[in-house]
Parts: C-alpha cells; sequence; structure tokens
C-alpha cells in the first residue's frame, strides 16, 4: 500500500526530542522526507535520523539552527529548500517555558519566550508559504498549547507567546485559505515531556510545593482525565491535519487536553 505523505517534505521545529520528534516519526511512517531541527546530544540525534529514514524510505535531514535568530531561520529553510525543492507541511513546535511572578520574571526569558515560541513560527511560515501556494498544496500545523485558550499564573510570557500563536494561525489561515494551504493549532494539556519535568523545579520553587504536589495539585489538577496526553496521540493529529480528510479544516485551534479547557 502506498504510503499518503510520499514524495511531501515536512520540516518540524524542535524534532529532537518530545512532541516534535513523534510528530517526526508518524509523518516519516507515512513517507515524507523530514527536517527535523533542535538541540541535544549529536549521537542521539543522528541516531533518529537514521530512524526517521528507516521508518519513511525517504530522506531525514537534520538542522540544529536557534530558532530565536532570523538569520538562523532563513538558514534552515534554504537548507530544506535545496534538499527538497521546499516544505509541504510545516510544523511550528519549538517552545521552551520559565516559570516565574510577572515582577520577577526575567527579561531575557521574556524575550528568548517571545522570539522561540512565536515569532520563529513567523518566519517558517512567511518563508514556507510562497512554495506551499506554488504547489497549490500546504499544511501549517502550530503546537500551541491550553495556554493559548487559558492563562495560569507564573507563565506571563509562554501565554502570552501561545495566545499570539492563536491568532496568528487564523490570520494566516484566512490568506491562504483559497491556495490549498491550511493553518491550524493543536493545543494540549499536559502531555510528559522533558519541558514539564524540567518546569517541576521552579514551580516547587515559585509556589512552595514538594514534586508530588507539583505533580497532582499544579499539573493534573486542571486536566480533568487526571492523565498526561501522550506524545503519540498529539501526533495522531497532526498526521490527521494532513490528511485530504482535513482539507476543510483551517484556522481551528484544535484541543488534545483530557477535557482542561471544557471547564
Ligand atoms: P521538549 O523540551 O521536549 O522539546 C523542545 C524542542 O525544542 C527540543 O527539540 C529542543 O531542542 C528544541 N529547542 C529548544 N530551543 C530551541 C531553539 N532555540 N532553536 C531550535 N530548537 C530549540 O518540549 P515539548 O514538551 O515536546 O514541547 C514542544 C512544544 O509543545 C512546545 O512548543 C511546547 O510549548 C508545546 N506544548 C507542550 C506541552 C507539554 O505538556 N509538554 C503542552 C502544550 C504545549
Amino acid at each position: 500500500m502506498s504510503k499518503s505523505l510520499a514524495g511531501k517534505t515536512a520540516l518540524i521545529t524542535g524534532s529532537t526530542s518530545g512532541i516534535g520528534l513523534a510528530y517526526a516519526k508518524v509523518l516519516a511512517g507515512e513517507g515524507a522526507n523530514v527536517v527535523i531541527n533542535g538541540f541535544g546530544d549529536a549521537d542521539a540525534i543522528e541516531k533518529e535520523r537514521l530512524g526517521l529514514e528507516a521508518l519513511s524510505g525517504a530522506k531525514a535531514l537534520y538542522s540544529g539552527h536557534d530558532l530565536t535568530k532570523a538569520d538562523e531561520i532563513e538558514a534552515m529553510m534554504a537548507q530544506a529548500a535545496e534538499a527538497f525543492g521546499g516544505v509541504d507541511i510545516l510544523i511550528n513546535n519549538a517552545g521552551t517555558q520559565h516559570v516565574s511572578p510577572v515582577e520577577d520574571f526575567p527579561v531575557d526569558k521574556w524575550n528568548l519566550i517571545i522570539a522561540l515560541n512565536l515569532t520563529s513560527a513567523f518566519h517558517t511560515t512567511r518563508l514556507a508559504v510562497p512554495y506551499m501556494k506554488s504547489k497549490k498544496w500546504g499544511r501549517i500545523i502550530q503546537t500551541a498549547s491550553a495556554h493559548s485558550k487559558a492563562a495560569s499564573p507564573f507563565k506571563s510570557a509562554y501565554v502570552t507567546a501561545k495566545h499570539g500563536l492563536a491568532g496568528f494561525t487564523k490570520t494566516v489561515a484566512l490568506e491562504v485559505a483559497t491556495f490549498g494551504i491550511t493553518a491550524n493549532c493543536i493545543s494540549p494539556g499536559y502531555v510528559w515531556t522533558p519541558l514539564v519535568e524540567n518546569q517541576i523545579p521552579d514551580t516547587m520553587k515559585a509556589r512552595g510545593m514538594t514534586r508530588e504536589q507539583v505533580m497532582n495539585d499544579v499539573l493534573l489538577a486542571g486536566q480533568p482525565t487526571k492523565e498526561f496526553v501522550t506524545v503519540e496521540q498529539v501526533a495522531a493529529m497532526a498526521l490527521f491535519l494532513c490528511s485530504d480528510a482535513a482539507a476543510n479544516i483551517t484556522g481551528a485551534n484544535m484541543s488534545i487536553d483530557g477535557g482542561w479547557t471544557a471547564q
């Protein structure tokens, strides 16, 4: 049986771990060339890259560009264009978090989160859209967050960036609607990844809690299923958004949050 994304190229930002790597695996599994991006141990990344090629029977490229910098984003998109002609599926997923009361929020952390979680998606999108328009097909998917719809204290930069990403996505969806291109947000609740694990110590400090209290009384408190979402569940939604069945889903912000934002 032919794979549904054979001949397509997917670029996934922040895909050396967590949700991004799960996207890369599911899209490679359907035969797409993939460009993975992010930081980490070089040997571990090369192992993942080879694994993706084995899954897809197509190509996997690694870009180690720092997406807080516009010129590095341009270099990454040029690398993808040189290898594959352009990007058919763009997933803006790179993101980071910092937890602090607003009056103590470090200015450099604010700038980092806005640059990575929001502005990088503007740059990748502006650079990807001309090729998608020429192909009359494209998929732009953002990993937003339940925090694109609702706030939590001590996450001012993250909530601001994710709300901005949701607005940006709706705007782009309207601009490209007649070109066979869709633009949507996937908004997970808490997914068990390094990003979540790494915010536990700061949350313990900010709220004066133990690790167990942070897990149960903060992270899963607002998630009615009392379960972390899995990276595979998030990736399955992205694969669906890439299908022909999803051609009329655009400008949407799809929750996958165990009921969090239903409250
Ligand atoms: P993660 O920490 O596992 O992955 C983050 C990725 O971004 C890594 O590959 C990392 O190397 C990369 N990255 C970090 N800084 C970068 C930079 N300057 N340039 C390029 N790449 C960089 O985190 P995750 O949980 O998989 O998060 C992925 C996305 O999902 C983020 O946008 C996050 O906000 C969002 N999200 C996560 C959760 C959750 O509970 N884990 C919930 C909702 C939304």
